[in-house]
């Protein structure tokens, strides 16, 4: 049983918490049922975040995996789609419904999508660094014909890569990769086909490199590291693994009630960060937990604000 009262010092990581892709997303369905009424569909969890899906059921979004699941007594609601991106049928399918559709994927996503789309115009043969079945994955391999794009996860699948011409090779990656992890493969790709076409610019996005280095920074200085964020949320469960690889015991809990106090045992300073897609209430919800057993200081980390922001779509902002 731990002692409570005692002093901890909680230093908490700059920034965390909401990016601009998963604030437009959750706007777009906010908006979309203030224009519309509910139910609105959203296809696929809008952001990878429990409380973030369960407040909207609440406010009337309804959640499907797919279009069919929408019943045609509602087809003329609207349906959204989520920040991670789709394939190019998935539209395609909407349209075929006359459903009428929302797209949140997230602008850094679709970058990419672009991206893909213009080395396979080039005739490259195309790299897609990312894990297998994430949505983001999925909704990149689909802007291509099935077989125009290699998935690959490792090293060791980046040695094994046999593309037909080695001197007409592209790469891209999921944008919510850890940036060390990834940098590995990337090199690994670069020794074997120095003529590899790269990303115009880096496609793991800012939001996701901004909070590993800040949690690289608080995670060398802390005994345990607390990560707010969904077990499916990718950029979540990297923060933790940059996290152990500093050096803290780190923990992804959705919110103060996975919190257990037995992992702070011993501890003296405790780190806090929150995936991209995990609200700030969250983090404060944890700190009102801990300030109920300890004796809080809290440390703020210093970072330069985030000023990224991403339009809405037009059929929202009239
Ligand atoms: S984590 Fe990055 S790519 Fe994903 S929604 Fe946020 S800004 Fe966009």
């Amino acid at each position: 049983m731990i002692e409570t009262n005692n002093p901890l010092t909680i230093r908490l990581c700059a920034p965390r918490g909401f990016c601009a892709g998963v604030d437009r997303a959750i706007q777009i369905v906010v908006l979309a049922l203030k224009s519309y009424g509910a139910p609105v569909y959203v296809r696929h969890e809008i952001v990878h975040n429990r409380y973030v899906v369960e407040g909207l059921e609440a406010k009337g979004a309804v959640f499907v995996e797919e279009l069919d699941e929408i019943p045609a007594e509602h087809r003329a609601q609207p349906v959204v789609f989520s920040a991670h991106g789709v394939p190019k049928s998935v539209p395609e399918d909407a349209a075929s419904r006359n459903l009428f559709y929302l797209d949140a994927t997230c602008p850094l996503v679709s970058k990419v999508h672009v991206e893909t789309q213009r080395h396979y115009d080039a005739g490259r043969e195309i790299v897609l660094v990312g894990h297998a079945g994430h949505p983001e994955v999925v909704g990149t391999l689909g802007q291509l014909p099935e077989g125009a794009v290699t998935l690959i996860e490792t090293v060791d699948d980046a040695l094994a890569y046999a593309p037909r011409d080695p001197a007409n090779v592209a790469f891209a990656t999921q944008t919510t990769l850890s940036v060390d992890d990834t940098a590995e493969i990337v090199e690994t790709l670069r020794t074997r086909f120095p003529a590899i076409a790269t990303p115009h610019k880096e496609d793991i996005c800012y939001a996701t490199t901004n909070r590993q280095e800040a949690v690289k920074a608080v995670g060398a200085r802390c005994d345990v590291l607390l990560v707010l964020g969904s077990a499916n949320s990718s950029n979540s469960v990297r923060l933790a693994e940059v996290g152990r690889k500093a050096g803290a015991a780190a923990y992804l809990i959705d919110d103060a009630e996975g919190l257990n106090l037995d992992w702070l045992q011993g501890a003296r300073v405790v780190g806090i960060t929150a995936g991209a897609s995990a609200p700030e209430v969250l983090v404060q919800g944890v700190l009102a937990r801990l300030a109920q057993c300890f004796d809080l200081t809290v440390q703020e980390a210093q970072a330069e604000p985030e000023t990224v922001t991403f339009k809405l779509p037009r059929a929202l902002v009239g």
